[in-house]
C-alpha cells in the first residue's frame, strides 16, 4: 500500500488515445490480437510484445498529482502519530552470489520489498518520524492484508525473491533491502532508499499491493516527482524513473493479463508522487509497483497465488531488463 494510504485523485481523461499511431501503422493481425486484450493495454501489451519498444504514449499523458489524505479502507492502519523508539535494528542489505552472464550482466538491481511482516508488533519503533526531504513521516508502515489475513509484507517478499531469481538469471547483481526474519522490523524508508543509493543500483524497484476499497482493481506504477527539498533532490532520476516505470507497467500488463488502476492514474497505470521517502530520497532510477488491491475479492484471489506472483515477478523482471537495454 502507498505509505499514507491516501490515494491520489483520479486524473482526468488522458489526452490521446495511446495506441492509435500504432494501430494505424499495423496490420490486421495487431487489431485482432488487441481485440482480445482490454483496450487500455493493448498499446503497451502489443508493443513490448511485438516489437520490445516501451509504451511511448504513456509519457505524454498526464500523470496524478501527489495525493491528499483520505479515508482508509477497513484494516488498513499504515501508520499512527506516536512515540518514538530508541532502538533501530541494523542489518546489512543481502546481496546474492555472482550471476551467470546475461543481458543484465554488470547491472545492478536493489529490489525493496514493501514493509515488514514484523512491523505490526513494532508499531512504536516504524511510527519515529524521519526526515524525507520534503517533510517527516513515518519510518515504515505495516502494510495491508487481504480480508483473510494475507499480508501485504508477506507478498512483498515472496515477489521480491521470485523477481531477484529472475534478475539473477539474466546475469544482474540483486540487492534487497531486507530478507524474511533478518531484521524485526522496518527498514525505515530512508533507509531503503539509501541501500539503492549506495549501491549505485542501476534501477530499484520497490514492491508493494494497495489497500483500497473493494471494487477498485489493478496495479499502477508510482514515479518519482520533481523535488528538491532538504535531502531530496529527485531532478536526475525523474526521467529514467519514468522509462524504468513504463517499461514495468507493459510488461506487468502483459505477463499478468492485468489492467492499470481503474482508481487512479486515468488509465495509464503510472501515478506521480513526490510525498514518498523512498522515492524523494533516491538518487537512482526507482519506482514502486502497487500490484493490485488487496481489498478486492477479485485482485486478492491473484494476489495470493503462486503462480500470478511468479507472473508478476516476471513482467517486472522483463520491464527491468527492457529499461537497462536487455
Ligand atoms: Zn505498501
Amino acid at each position: 500500500m502507498r505509505y499514507d494510504d491516501s490515494p491520489p485523485p483520479p486524473e482526468s481523461g488522458s489526452s490521446a488515445d495511446p495506441d492509435r499511431h500504432w494501430f494505424t501503422r499495423r496490420s490486421t493481425l495487431v487489431v485482432g490480437i488487441a481485440a482480445l486484450a482490454p483496450a487500455c493495454l493493448a498499446g503497451w501489451v502489443l508493443t513490448q510484445t511485438l516489437s520490445g519498444a516501451g509504451p511511448d504514449a504513456s509519457r505524454s499523458g498526464p500523470a496524478a498529482q501527489p495525493a491528499s489524505h483520505s479515508s482508509l479502507a477497513p484494516g488498513q492502519r499504515d501508520a499512527k502519530p506516536g512515540s518514538t523508539p530508541s532502538t533501530s535494528p541494523t542489518t546489512s542489505p543481502t546481496t546474492t552470489a555472482a550471476a551467470p552472464a546475461g543481458p543484465l550482466t554488470g547491472k545492478t538491481v536493489v529490489v525493496d520489498p514493501g514493509h515488514n511482516t514484523g512491523n505490526f508488533k513494532h508499531t512504536d519503533e516504524i511510527d519515529q518520524q524521519v526526515d524525507i526531504g520534503t517533510n517527516r513521516k513515518e519510518c515504515d508502515t505495516t502494510g495491508t492484508t487481504t480480508n483473510s489475513g494475507y499480508m501485504e509484507a508477506e507478498f512483498t517478499m515472496d515477489v521480491s525473491k521470485r523477481l531477484r531469481t529472475a534478475l539473477e538469471s539474466q546475469g544482474a547483481k540483486v540487492v534487497l533491502t531486507h530478507e524474511t526474519g533478518a531484521r524485526a522490523w522496518g527498514p525505515c524508508i530512508t533507509e531503503r532508499a539509501r541501500i539503492g543509493n549506495e549501491a549505485n543500483a542501476d534501477a530499484v524497484v520497490s514492491v508493494h499491493a494497495d489497500g483500497v476499497s473493494a471494487g477498485n482493481r489493478g496495479f499502477h506504477i508510482i514515479l518519482p516527482a520533481k523535488v528538491k527539498s532538504g535531502a531530496a533532490d529527485t531532478a536526475k532520476i525523474v526521467g529514467p524513473s519514468r522509462e524504468l516505470g513504463e517499461r514495468i507497467a507493459g510488461n506487468f500488463a502483459r505477463t499478468t493479463g492485468s489492467a492499470p488502476a481503474n482508481y487512479l492514474g486515468g488509465g495509464t497505470g503510472l501515478v506521480v508522487r513526490d510525498d514518498l521517502g523512498g522515492l524523494n530520497l533516491s538518487t537512482r532510477p526507482k519506482v514502486f509497483i502497487e500490484c493490485g488491491n488487496m481489498r478486492d475479492a477479485k485482485d486478492a484471489a491473484q494476489l495470493t497465488s503462486p503462480e500470478w506472483r511468479q507472473k508478476a515477478a516476471q513482467g517486472i523482471a522483463d520491464g527491468i531488463v527492457g529499461f537497462l537495454g536487455g
